[in-house]
């Protein structure tokens, strides 16, 4: 059995899988805040797995956790994880020194695109898409996660696209992340509603003119994101999965409709056939954390 834990920015996901990510337990948490609360969360969710099926943590193959921000994947050290207040933070060693053991510690949107990965297995190289608050890709090439020299393999969302757009937290301007995600459109369309992109949505098929021009941006920076992943790395299939994969069909439809419009215009993009390439994450499969198990390296007793 292999653990993986996938802490997110509010949640804590865990699960207990086998060889082949199939899932037999899993937990969720409420994730902490800052350094010590983190570790606290990942060391909890860790030991309230090995209860529920009731073995040591010691006796998993594998753990593995999934966190967002830069990770440094031979010291589990966690940078720029704004939403968790870490900076620097070896998290691996806060772990290791608290239960004895050795955890690898990966990008959770790796983690996902590999957890997705084994899940559909969409032949050989896949591209997961992860619209969240922020956009960002992981890769999958020839059925091995593709992390780049430095980490920052699919950071596409911090490619810029408008000149004149926005001011991004990255330090640039119109970068795609500030139209095609979830922090893009709440800046964009003022609601109330707790699921903004949804509001967004059905105000534009109801006719409001100025959520059709926001939509429509989304939609659009949603698309080249991937043509981005396919005339880049020519991935197979490009999975799109976060939080605003919820948006469903209405997204996958109006993502596919704008990729024929660009096909039907330029002749190379018709043959490389974006438009049937691209799939959804089915709902409610916990990618990141299943992603992070099979991806956590042998475990080593530590003390
Ligand atoms: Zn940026």
């Amino acid at each position: 059995m292999r653990l993986g834990v996938d802490i997110g920015g509010t949640k804590t996901e865990a699960v207990a899988v086998d060889g082949t990510g199939g899932i037999i337990q899993r937990l969720r948490l409420v994730t902490g805040f800052g350094h010590d609360a983190v570790a606290q969360t990942a060391i909890s969710a860790i030991n309230g797995i090995a209860e529920l099926c009731d073995i040591s943590p010691s006796e998993f193959t594998s753990i593995g956790i999934g966190i967002p921000g830069v990770v440094d994947g031979q010291s589990g050290r966690v940078s720029h994880a704004v939403n968790l207040g870490l900076d620097d933070f070896d998290l691996a060693s806060a772990i290791s020194e608290s239960l004895g053991i050795s955890v690898r510690i990966d990008n959770d949107v790796t983690a996902a695109a590999y957890g997705t990965y084994q899940f559909l297995r969409p032949g050989a190289s896949m591209g997961y898409l992860n619209l969240g608050t922020g956009l960002a890709a992981g890769l999958v090439i020839d059925g091995k996660p593709w992390r780049g020299a430095r980490g920052g393999a699919g950071e596409i969302g911090h490619i810029p696209v408008d000149p004149s757009g926005l001011h991004c937290g990255c330090g640039q301007r119109g970068c795609l992340e500030t139209v095609a995600s979830g922090s893009g459109i709440a800046r964009a369309w003022a609601t109330d509603d707790p699921y903004p992109a949804r509001s967004l949505f059905d105000a534009a098929d109801a006719g409001d003119a100025a959520a059709i021009v926001i939509r429509d941006s989304f939609v659009n920076g949603v698309a080249s994101a991937v043509r981005i992943l396919i005339l880049t790395a020519d991935v197979e299939t490009i999975v799109i999965g976060g939080g605003l994969s919820h948006l469903g069909d209405d997204l996958l439809s109006a993502v596919r409709g704008v990729l024929a419009e660009w096909a039907a215009a330029s002749p190379f993009l018709a043959s490389l056939d974006l438009e049937s390439r691209v799939l959804l994450m089915p709902q409610a499969f916990p990618a990141a954390a299943v992603g992070a198990a099979l991806l956590g390296g042998q475990i080593r007793e530590t003390v």
